[in-house]
């Protein structure tokens, strides 16, 4: 039997690619405005979410990225960016993920007057309130952060120095963002090193805008999960009835187990394919690569976990053991110490036990 909306809610999520910036909720919009006396795009929550969906939804990812100035502009003070990490564990905690990271760039959030250190204590902040309600509520869930740096920016030893300072208080690692052709990630390495050196992770934004040679720097550069990493199907040669063939980029993915965040409604939007029929996570999947699921960015999209699993469930006439699988793999590639993987695995696996008891 194929997954049922219902039997999505019910199951344990990992959520590994969300932005924080991409995630605020439609009436915070409209409160942050009025609080920093900011002109927002709408006058009820209906008007300013509908707008962040049309305007991302033009089909380029230039004009895609043009909606983040917006949010960005709203979250330049501690109060703000507490209020929004707090709610963005609430929400992934709402729809039943058990761990999430969100990624955002603490260098774009300083106008206020914060310093790089404030800015991320600001965040861990509103992360540390959101936990013990949720808990209370009967949905607990591990968050971290991940340090975004913009690729069209010049590498910033700070940045690093940052990161490695708050690993084990909050930050799990680093992600490499912004526009992917014609800004290779080689020119980030040094930062990539010293974070993981120091025991930090890395993501990096690649196979979006970019394809495989994109996908290839960003390996190269040690990322151990690419965000989206969709162009990968350039690398797989399809045979009648189902047999794939992987060329060599495809394989290092699979063998080395790089996982795949692929938000499906978010690259409709930026143009990597016209609808999810369409979409290359079909043949990712039947190829064996480590797909996992996330939204990118929840407002822009008007999405959230929920709805991406269900539409890919769909999609794929996916199965609970199909559902497990893409979950267990997301958790296998989280960013988390090895205590809470056991823990969490435990727990996932129990929770999908009892939902095929059920008989879902
Ligand atoms: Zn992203």
């Amino acid at each position: 039997m194929t997954v049922s909306p219902d039997l999505v809610r019910a199951a344990p999520k990992v959520a590994l690619h969300d932005h924080l910036d991409g995630g605020l909720r439609p009436a915070t919009v409209l409160d942050l405005g009025r609080e920093a006396g900011v002109a927002v795009p709408g006058e009820t929550p209906e008007e300013i979410g509908d707008w962040f969906f049309r305007t991302a939804d033009s089909g380029s990812l230039p004009r895609y990225l043009e909606t983040f100035e917006t949010t960005v502009s709203l979250m330049q003070s501690t109060a703000a960016l507490t209020r929004v990490a707090r709610e963005f564990v609430e929400d992934m905690a709402a729809d039943h993920v058990v761990y999430a990271e969100t990624r955002w760039a603490p260098q774009q959030h300083l106008r206020g007057g914060l310093t790089l250190d404030q800015a991320v204590a600001a965040v861990q902040e509103g992360l540390d309130e959101g936990g013990p309600a949720a808990a209370e509520a009967g949905t607990p869930i591990v968050v971290g952060q991940l340090i975004t740096v913009m690729r069209q920016l010049d590498p910033d030893p700070a940045l690093a120095e940052l990161a490695v300072s708050w690993l084990g208080r909050g930050v799990v690692g680093m992600d490499l963002a912004g526009p992917e052709a014609g800004f290779g990630p080689q020119r980030f390495t040094e930062l990539f090193d010293s974070v993981r050196a120091s025991g930090g992770h890395l993501t990096i934004h690649a196979g979006e805008a970019d394809g495989l040679e994109s996908i290839q720097a960003a390996i190269d550069c040690g990322a151990e999960r690419l965000g989206h990493g969709v162009r990968l199907v350039d690398d797989l040669t399809s045979y009648g009835s189902g047999v794939m063939s992987l060329g060599p980029v495809a394989s290092r993915v699979r063998s080395d187990k790089i996982a795949l965040e692929v938000c499906p409604s978010s690259n409709i939007q930026t143009g990597v394919c016209r609808t999810l029929a369409d979409h290359p996570i079909g043949a990712l999947w039947r190829a064996g690569l480590p797909v996992t699921i996330s939204c990118d960015n929840r407002l822009m999209s008007a999405t959230s976990m929920n709805r991406e699993t269900t539409l890919v469930s769909r999609q794929l006439g996916w199965e609970l053991e199909d559902l497990r699988a893409v979950t267990l793999t997301a958790l296998e590639s989280a960013f988390c110490d090895e205590e809470t993987f056991e823990r969490l695995d435990r727990s996932v696996n129990k929770e999908f036990d009892a939902l095929g008891a059920l008989g879902a």
